[in-house]
């Protein structure tokens, strides 16, 4: 504004008549963002305005002119499609979820199962911009699967003033960032009130000073989502502020968001009376709950620090998402105890001590990944090969557990089929599978009819796809600095639908090598513009504000498209959000990926094209090697093991050229009158199958559902009954552990195999063990034969106790060596695991 002049603002919503209500209702829910049907019902109150307003229903009935309202209230067409969307939205909020007990048995959810969820970000749709990139998308399917799965989940996070940020490109190709105030009022999510009708303000304490905090609640389906402002008058300024971006690089101010995620969620947990018994921290943003959580069971019960602890410990799930140590978040251990120390000392622990949580014997900062795996029994990587990897990042943790035994899992992600799946697939899917595949995606069996439906349906799907993929481009490219003196007749030639199509589109983070490509730029030219087969690129990514690097690679991109003269066949599309990827998912025919492996923990929009019928055409990380055969896409293998990283380029780049002209381009060229090929189609439909049935996030809910929420829940009914009996009963084992286990030691171990002797498959292994065990009860402690079979295959075989004689205990066991090649024994000492708590810190080896 130039001049002084304030206005009083306020809101006006739209007269809605009382038979329209519903799609209010609807239009609250982001359920209307991601059902199909839904989605059709909003595009027709006004398609142009949908559109224009980031498909958010909410914003077209605010913006609609009320004549238009009074229009569709009398039209029954509409009425009749509005009343059949709303009994579709009441049967999915009326859902009541189950889960397969141990003996097989359907059962419903104990009413009092309440798991508390956290992210930094939540990707969940366009029109909510409070997520930066595969973390939020991914925190967004979780929800909506569980909200499909009825699985009872309440997720709390931040509200961003103005999201992460909007990406310009200007003239020299160089990212230029706006920041753009979110306007509330159109969005979906409502402030929380309190019980006296004004908004619930929540309060907590950095040094000293009150932070006052409001709180959103919006609704993924039947999840509840709260998300944290401190945008608030109330406020001074630099508090104001905290919520202001996701992903600052100012280090004070990250902490400080994440100490408001933490303490500020935890203090909403008071004041809506939740009871939660399971919490989920997605990534260590927000790990600093733990402390707020130790306070609160300490205070509360009476508890000790140890007690706490285990009790934390035993319903806590920590998923980790990054496979480089600089990664994952850490800060100067003198900054937290500038803001913390007052907080954790009140838990009765001194700061130092409580640091060593956080802290790795290389690195004294405080690391939040550290104090959650310290605090968590379950937690996971996101793929098999993450796992892996983060098991030997965090084995320092407990050093004397054999690296692969360490606790860290892998539930490999996915994604949520129904906000992916383009419209065009949806509908032959629900032709030939039926409609299982949305409700029961994780059944493989609802995937396997992909291979009865006629190529050529799947192929004009696709092409569809392709060209309102081609059309969305143009339209965007219309409004982009770089294209904006061009003609709208050269705009209209950018991409052909009849040409191979390739997208490449994620975070520009240097790992990711969004420039791998422009490797030989003489020989990409080249096949760029074969005279009969060409390949066409489409490029979309932000880079961090702060990452040069990134916004480098972005510049070189454009630059080369420029250059040579290209910029209709090898496109960067601004501001990825989304809206964009799903376009692209749904429309390109391959789904490039080049990551430096194995820094990339899953990966997801490679799924997302997948179940669309891209084929994937990718660095064998994260995801892909669980899914990649030679039937359903590529690999870029040539890198792999090459420490120096210009060889390794070279090597990667060159097969991807060699790829694409000697097999992709052939394939898909490969056409037959009608313009398809069939081979392609057949990869396509593997694709389809293979991600589909594979990566679908029904899948990863069960999987959390049945290796974390419920054994966490069953863990916390068990410890807090009869007043934590079985909690404190626990802390008595776990004391007498640490006062025997200096005490103990092996005597004598006698095995009938000597080092490096050769023995034959089928020998009988004998082993004999006698324990000095002090005065220590011998239920306490177990003996065990570690066998390791090869590298990944090992057993632990429990020895069998004989007998105790003055301090010592004996141990014996015979067993059969199966297999053959290297193989190994060692014995250990192990506590013995109680109420599901298993002493990872305790283990003597013998060897
Ligand atoms: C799916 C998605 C991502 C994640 O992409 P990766 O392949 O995991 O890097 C990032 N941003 C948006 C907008 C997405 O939809």
């Amino acid at each position: 504004m130039k001049n002084n002049i304030n206005f009083r603002n306020f809101y006006v919503n739209p007269r809605v008549a009382d038979e329209l209500l519903p799609l209010i209702k609807m239009a609250r829910n982001l359920w209307s963002t991601w059902d199909p049907d839904a989605f059709r019902l909003f595009n027709r109150i006004d398609p142009i305005l949908f559109r224009k307003f980031d498909h958010n229903p909410l914003k077209v009935l605010q913006a609609v002119p009320c004549s238009r309202l009074d229009e569709l209230s009398q039209n029954s067409g509409f009425m009749n499609e509005m009343k059949n969307v709303y009994e579709k939205f009441q049967t999915f909020l009326e859902y009541e979820g189950f889960y397969i007990s141990k003996d097989g048995k359907k059962c419903k959810f104990d009413p009092e199962f309440k798991i508390a969820y956290f992210s930094m970000e939540y990707g969940i749709h366009e029109s909510l911009p409070v997520y930066s990139g595969g973390l939020g998308v991914l925190s967004g399917d979780h929800l909506k699967a569980a909200s499909d799965l009825g699985i009872p989940l309440t997720a709390f996070g931040l509200l961003y003033r103005y999201g992460y940020f909007n990406q310009r490109i200007d003239l020299d190709g160089r990212q230029q960032e706006e920041y753009i105030e979110n306007a509330w009022h159109s969005k979906p999510i409502q402030k929380l009130k309190a019980a006296d009708g004004k908004d619930l303000l929540l309060t907590i304490e950095l040094k000293g000073e009150i932070v006052y905090i409001k709180v959103w609640n919006a609704f993924v389906g039947k999840v509840p989502v709260y998300l944290l402002d401190t945008n608030l008058e109330q406020n001074p300024p630099h508090f104001r502020s905290i919520t202001d971006h996701l992903y600052v690089a100012d280090r004070t101010m990250r902490m400080l968001q994440e100490i408001v995620l933490a303490f500020g969620s935890m203090a909403l947990i008071k004041a809506i009376d939740f009871k939660p018994n399971v919490f989920h921290l997605n990534e260590g943003h927000s790990a600093f709950l733990i402390i707020k959580r130790l306070q609160n069971i300490i205070q509360d019960n009476n508890l000790s620090f140890e007690e706490a602890r285990n009790l934390i410990k035993a319903t806590t799930v920590f998923t980790t998402h990054t496979p480089v140590p600089a990664g994952n978040e850490e800060f100067d251990t003198q900054l937290v105890k500038l803001y913390l120390e007052k907080e954790i000392t009140s838990c009765g622990i001194s700061f130092e001590r409580f640091s060593e949580f956080a802290q790795m014997p290389e690195n004294k900062n405080f690391i939040l990944s550290a104090l959650a795996i310290r605090f968590a029994k379950y937690v996971n990587g996101v793929s098999k090969l993450h796992s892996k990897v983060s098991r030997e990042m965090w084995n320092a943790i407990y050093p004397n557990l054999y690296e692969e035994e360490f606790p860290i899992s892998a539930i490999t992600n996915g994604v949520h089929v129904q906000s992916w799946l383009s419209r065009q697939m949806a509908r032959i899917f629900d032709r030939y599978l039926g409609t299982d595949y949305q409700h029961l995606a994780e059944k493989e069996s609802s995937w396997q009819n992909i291979h009865t439906i006629p190529n050529s349906e799947i192929w004009r799907a696709h092409q569809q796809r392709k060209e309102q993929l081609i059309s969305f481009v143009r339209r965007r490219l219309q409004n982009t600095l770089i294209y904006r003196g061009a003609s709208a007749k050269k705009v209209s030639t950018v991409l052909n639908p009849n040409h191979l199509l390739i997208g490449f589109a994620r975070r520009f983070a240097s790992y990711k090598r969004g420039a791998l490509i422009l490797h030989n730029k003489e020989k990409l030219l080249q096949l760029l513009s074969d005279a009969k087969r060409p390949v066409q690129f489409i490029y979309a990514g932000k880079a961090h504000p702060a990452d040069e690097n990134g916004k480098a690679v972005i510049k070189s991109l454009i630059d080369f498209a420029r250059e040579t003269g290209m910029e209709h066949r090898f496109v960067f599309l601004e501001n990825y959000d989304i809206n964009i990827a799903r376009h692209l998912v749904q429309g390109v025919d391959v789904w490039l990926n080049n990551p430096i492996k194995p820094k990339e923990a899953s990966g997801t929009s490679g799924m997302k094209a997948g179940m669309n019928g891209a084929v994937n055409f990718s660095v064998p990380d994260g995801w892909w090697p669980e899914c990649c055969n030679d039937k359903n896409g590529w690999s870029i293998t040539s890198g792999e093991n090459i420490a120096d990283a210009h060889v390794r380029d070279t090597l990667e780049a060159n097969e991807i050229y060699d790829l694409l002209e000697n097999v992709i381009v052939k394939l898909y060229y490969d056409q037959d009158k009608n313009g398809l090929s069939k081979d392609w189609v057949e990869m396509m439909k593997n694709s389809i199958h293979d991600v589909g049935s594979g990566f679908n996030m029904h899948r990863v809910l069960r999987d959390y559902l049945n290796k974390f929420y419920l054994p966490g829940y069953q863990n916390f009914a068990d410890l807090t009954e009869n007043n934590f009996d079985n909690l404190k009963q626990l802390q008595q084992v776990q004391d007498k552990i640490k006062q025997y286990w200096n005490k103990i030691s092996f005597k004598k171990v006698d095995t009938n195999i000597y080092r490096n002797q050769h023995i034959e498959s089928g020998y009988d292994l004998n082993v004999k063990a006698e324990i000095d065990i002090d005065g220590a009860p011998d239920y306490l402690f177990d003996v065990e034969i570690f066998y390791m079979q090869n590298k990944n295959s090992w057993k632990i075989i429990p020895m069998t106790f004989l007998k105790k004689e003055n301090k010592t205990a004996y141990y014996e066991l015979t067993s059969t060596i199966e297999g053959t090649g290297k193989q190994g024994i060692n014995v250990r000492i192990r506590p013995k695991p109680v109420f599901q708590h298993e002493f990872e810190e305790y283990i003597k080896w013998y060897y």
